[in-house]
């Protein structure tokens, strides 16, 4: 094998960087890779990132956005975050109790987690969110 030098080496990791910004990874669902986005980007009021998700992984799924707008994410990438998709439950933060500034005892809710795991993964050209991901369920806001 050939030694690979500093300068060879900084900018592979360079390179890569800058394509990371907009590409899915490997396997990477389009739950994770629009929430990654989001982090980084913010919401522009539009499926931006999930049509992009689309074209670069999935582009036969034509009925992506009609599907998403279907399961409550009407107008834009956030929406799939408040309306259909959530971490999954054991991601959370389990309900505990703890003692307040107050010195007075408290009790937690559970709490999604503040950074995602690393994509579970899913089949190239599926749109399905991988295991990290659940259906938000309409009984939590009854
Ligand atoms: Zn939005
Ligand atoms: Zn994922």
């Amino acid at each position: 094998m050939e030694p690979t030098s500093i300068t060879e080496r900084a900018e592979r990791i360079l390179h890569d960087a800058a394509s990371t910004l907009m590409t899915p990874t490997a396997g990477e669902c389009l739950a994770c890779f629009v929430a990654r986005q989001l982090d980084e980007f913010g919401c522009d009021g539009t499926h931006r990132f999930a049509s992009h998700y689309r074209d670069s992984v999935a582009p036969r799924a034509t009925a992506l956005l009609a599907r998403l707008s279907a399961m409550g994410a009407c107008c834009c990438d956030c929406e799939m975050f408040m309306n259909t998709y959530q971490p999954a439950t054991r991601l959370w933060t389990q309900a505990h109790e703890f003692v307040d500034s107050d010195d007075c005892d408290a009790w937690a809710e559970p709490a999604p987690p503040d950074t995602m795991p690393p994509c579970e993964t899913t089949r190239r050209g599926s749109t399905q969110p991988c295991a990290n991901w659940e259906r938000v369920s309409r009984s939590r806001y009854r």
